[in-house]
């Protein structure tokens, strides 16, 4: 072994890909490219970990762009906003500065389906956004769009494969930037086509240039991968609508804020409202006429899964006569006002009566026409827990990292969840300390990435809380409680939001403590005049335990134990969900063993499974290209037959 890691000169000459490195003057821990969600994130991600961090972005001023919906949040990716929030992101307390109209969706059902959502001024999101970024410690960020990644091959005796490491990315410019760890954070620009009606000309976002070279430069690395696609709607005029006959949506006079560390929301007394409308039979009937007239849709039909537009909804849903079309304000001195639900890829002549055949659009005017635009992906099974790029075909390729729609998924929030835990793995790996990686049990990013890793992306993967079997106890309200401290293990969070999370755990456990010991017999509950069906059984029972059965609501509780109004209200809300959720919790808490039990049998992703004896070929070639690092991983893969997993666990209890 002594002449491990070798150099291979002529592997490197001969590959365009692998060219040898250039001297630069500077170089980075880590280099993130492209300013979108998943990078804003990973670079701020990277740099909390005490990383040089290089954010590398085609144009300044489109960092934090909304490519589509003016809004953040809702079901499922409110929570996880929430979670990168937990971790120290940025995105939450960019939201809570560029929110023009809070809701929190499903207030009226349990905490579990909460969906903290706002509408954002797109000008002031991009502003806020941009300014944290500038002045974020560690961090540096340069215009320039990246062609080509820069590989180094060596050769390692006790590795069973060969491998690379990354050693920086090569600009279109020609220059080099060294950096140990590279972030790719490209969205739709991979290869990005626009398609209007029958017009197809190569974009990654209206009016921006794709990134073609990168997309070789992960094809020719032996990448898998695929096409996806996406859409959005027209942008209309908004004194051409007539909001008069529609519905209002007010926001809610006082928004939750997204951030653990703010107890208000900027904008909170100058919220704007947003307006109800649906598709019509005739909407649908001008879809149903001029679908041959979409390459998008034709596309679709043959190959590449997209994310629903109003085409696919009204080709999937032929029963339906209309569905629902929310007009969304795009900022307070933006005229324009974005129709969410209308996004198609028609041509533009035929936009103009497919929106005007919605009530209240009858003389709309657009401004911006509605496009579909179709990329490359890569295949997410390609990637560690991390979001690290694990052996694909056959070398592997180590400090390189993808995060967001590039891994398949679609969304700003499922971005901003991988670009935080790519961007803090990329840091802690050149600080050669341990990771972090979250768990199904953890959040809703732990179920993300385990869904993205084990099964890829057939088509565009969004968050919903039914993909998670823990919802009753990965809420939007308790993020902080299952994340911080993780985060804080491992160094990445500051200490502004460690000290913050510190008061806000005691004064829930003080609470709790409250609530638990203040404890009546039903006698004694009557004569506090609490009213609630009770046995006459003589039992004391505390607050907790009541709230727990939804015998009392805390408005009937409040006014009894005074020293709840000197808390903050958020923390007393907070306990006061979690006592609802207790008896929940505790049934989840022998899943959660057996889940545990099932993580910590760790699975070397090295394995040669041609060794592993009593598995199928095709089990054995599916094992391969996943290489998961658990036995847990391997129960939630597809196609695991009951006798490979004996096979498994008899191998995996053998070398633990
Ligand atoms: P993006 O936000 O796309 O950011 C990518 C960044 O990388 C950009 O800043 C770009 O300039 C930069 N970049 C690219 N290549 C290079 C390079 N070679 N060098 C340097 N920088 C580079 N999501 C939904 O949830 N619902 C929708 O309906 C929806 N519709 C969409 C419609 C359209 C037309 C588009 C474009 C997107 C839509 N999205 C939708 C997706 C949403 O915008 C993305 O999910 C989200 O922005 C992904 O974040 P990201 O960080 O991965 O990439």
């Amino acid at each position: 072994f002594t002449s491990a890691r070798r150099r291979i000169p002529h592997f490197a000459r001969t590959t365009r890909t692998y060219a040898s490195i250039a001297s630069t003057s500077t170089a980075y821990d880590v280099c993130v490219i492209g300013g979108g969600h998943a990078g804003c994130e990973a670079a701020a991600g990277a740099a909390r970990t005490g990383a040089r961090t290089l954010l590398l972005t085609q144009k300044l001023d489109t960092i934090g762009e909304l490519s589509c919906n003016p809004s953040i949040g809702g079901i499922g990716k409110g929570t996880l906003v929430r979670e990168v929030d937990a971790l120290d992101g940025v995105c939450g307390r960019v939201t809570d500065k560029a929110g023009i109209h809070f809701v929190m969706l499903n207030r009226s059902r349990g905490a579990a389906g909460w969906g903290p959502r706002a509408q954002v001024d797109r000008k002031l999101y991009k502003r806020h956004m941009q300014e944290t970024l500038h002045n974020y410690p560690n961090l540096d960020i340069r215009a320039a769009s990246v062609h080509d990644l820069v590989l180094d091959h060596t050769v390692d005796d006790t590795r069973p494969h060969p491998w690379a490491s990354v050693t920086g990315v090569r600009l279109e410019t020609g220059d080099t930037i060294r950096a140990s760890q590279v972030i790719i954070c490209t969205g739709t620009f991979l290869s990005g086509e626009i398609h209007i009606g029958m017009k197809r000309f190569p974009a990654g976002r209206m009016n921006e240039a794709p990134s073609v070279g990168l997309s070789g430069s992960l094809r020719a690395a032996g990448f898998k991968l695929g096409r996806l696609q996406t859409g959005t709607p027209a942008r209309i005029l908004k004194d051409s609508i007539d909001f008069s006959r529609l519905e209002e949506q007010l926001g809610e006079t006082e928004p939750v804020p997204f951030s653990y560390i703010n107890s208000g929301v900027d904008n909170a007394r100058k919220q704007v409202s947003c307006y109800k409308t649906t598709t019509t039979p005739l909407t649908h009937q001008i879809i149903q006429d001029n679908l041959h007239l979409s390459c998008h849709i034709q596309e679709t039909k043959k190959g590449p899964r997209y994310c629903p537009s109003l085409e696919a909804k009204v080709m999937r849903f032929p029963q339906k006569d209309h569905h629902r079309i929310w007009l969304e304000p795009e900022g307070y001195d933006s005229d324009l006002i974005y129709p969410n639900g209308l996004s198609c890829s028609m041509p533009e002549e035929v936009q103009i009566p497919l929106y005007r055949s919605v009530p209240g659009l009858e003389n709309a005017v657009l401004v911006k026409p509605a496009y579909g635009v179709e990329y490359d992906h890569v295949d997410a099974r390609e990637l560690r827990p991390t979001l690290e790029t694990k052996r694909i075909k056959a070398i592997s390729i180590k400090g390189l990292f993808l995060a967001g729609q590039i891994n398949g998924t679609t969304g700003y929030e499922e971005a901003a969840a991988q670009g935080t835990i790519a961007g803090i793995n990329a840091g802690l790996a050149v600080l050669h300390r341990p990771p972090l990686i979250l768990t199904r049990a953890d959040g809703y990013v732990g179920v993300m990435i385990d869904d993205l890793i084990l099964k890829g992306a057939e088509e565009p993967y969004r968050m919903f809380t039914t993909r998670s079997e823990y919802r009753l106890t990965i809420r939007s309200d308790n993020a902080d409680l299952r994340l911080t401290e993780k985060g804080r293990l491992v160094g990445a969070i500051s200490d502004t939001r460690w000290s913050h999370f510190l008061s806000t755990r005691n004064e829930i456990i003080y609470v709790t403590e409250i609530l638990k010991s203040f404890s009546h017999s039903p006698h004694g509950w009557r004569k506090l005049g609490v009213q609630f069906d009770m046995r006459s059984d003589g039992i004391r029972r505390s607050v907790f335990e009541l709230l727990n059965r939804g015998d009392v609501t805390l408005d009937v509780i409040k006014p009894l134990i005074p020293e709840l109004a000197t808390m903050d209200p958020r923390s007393v809300e907070r306990v006061a969900i979690d006592a609802q959720y207790n008896a929940h919790l505790r049934r989840q808490e022998a899943d959660l063993r057996l889940f545990s039990e099932d993580e910590s049998l760790v699975l070397d992703p090295n394995i040669d499974y041609s060794n592993v004896e009593g598995l199928s070929s095709e089990v054995r070639e599916r094992l391969a290209l996943i290489r998961p690092t658990s036995i847990g991983a391997v129960r939630r893969m597809e196609g695991m037959t009951p006798t490979s997993m004996v096979s498994l666990l008899r191998f995996a209890k053998r070398t633990h």
